[in-house]
């Protein structure tokens, strides 16, 4: 199998560099843009399998890229974003992005993060089968068909929140759900009372998905960003500034 092709848009010609140096090193195949309008142009072209994505581009904001390829494309974006504020990861991910890395990072984050949106990739041709009803990861399934979610083969009781919940991120595994992407889809706004009420149905989730002997952690939690639900064999993930 063909190792995925890698659209890096960076403008920093040093970064771009040590990415490229990176990728080239553990044997993926990329291709760079150091602007917007050619990073659109490259992601229409080349239809790569990611793109790591600067958000401090010099003719426009990473963000239309992200709403650019969105218009037609699923392809995982993973942004690289400058600053340490939470506000341009969550404009990103909002607009459609999966992840985010903040500057500087390590070579070892980035191809973690990679390695993440492979597996996106790979799990979202596996649902598009016929048994797309039921979910599994690690422990955790989810019946679709019969609204019910187990653990180790044993019924979860869930509320009807806490399943929507979990169906939610389940069919979003591998991408960083932001609390108002999460607050809009459960109860169509988000305002601060929503967000604080996710808060507490998470909570109250993650206690009853991660009681397992081996206490799994499927959620990662994003402070002040969001929730991501992981394929459990991904939990070496290195967090940082999240
Ligand atoms: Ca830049």
């Amino acid at each position: 199998m063909n190792k995925p092709l890698i659209l890096v848009v960076e403008d920093d010609k040093p970064v771009r560099n040590l990415i490229n140096t990176t990728l080239k090193a553990h044997e993926y195949r990329y291709i760079d843009a150091v602007n917007g309008a050619a990073a659109v142009m490259e992601a229409a072209s080349h239809n790569p399998d990611i793109v790591l994505l600067d958000l401090g581009l010099p003719d426009m904001d990473g963000t239309e890229v992200i709403k650019s390829i969105r218009s037609w494309s699923s392809m995982p974006i993973i942004v690289i974003s400058a600053r340490s504020e939470d506000t341009d990861k969550i404009m990103a991910l909002d607009a459609g992005a999966d992840d985010y890395l903040t500057k500087p990072f390590s070579v070892g984050e980035l191809l973690a993060r990679i390695r993440v949106a492979q597996r996106r990739i790979s799990s979202a041709q596996a649902d598009a089968g016929p048994q797309s009803s039921l979910f599994t990861n690690g422990d955790l399934t989810i019946n679709y068909a019969e609204g019910c979610a187990y653990l180790a083969g044993e019924e979860l009781h869930l509320t009807p929140i806490e399943y929507k919940l979990l169906g939610l991120l389940a069919g979003n595994v591998g991408r960083v759900l932001t609390h108002t992407f999460i607050t809009q889809k459960i109860w169509g706004s988000s305002r601060e009372s929503d967000i604080a009420s996710l808060r507490v149905f998470m909570a109250t989730l993650r206690k009853k998905i991660e009681s397992g002997d081996d206490r799994t952690p499927y959620i990662q939690t994003h402070i002040g960003v969001g929730y991501r639900m992981l394929r459990i064999d991904q939990q070496d993930i290195p967090m940082k500034n999240s």
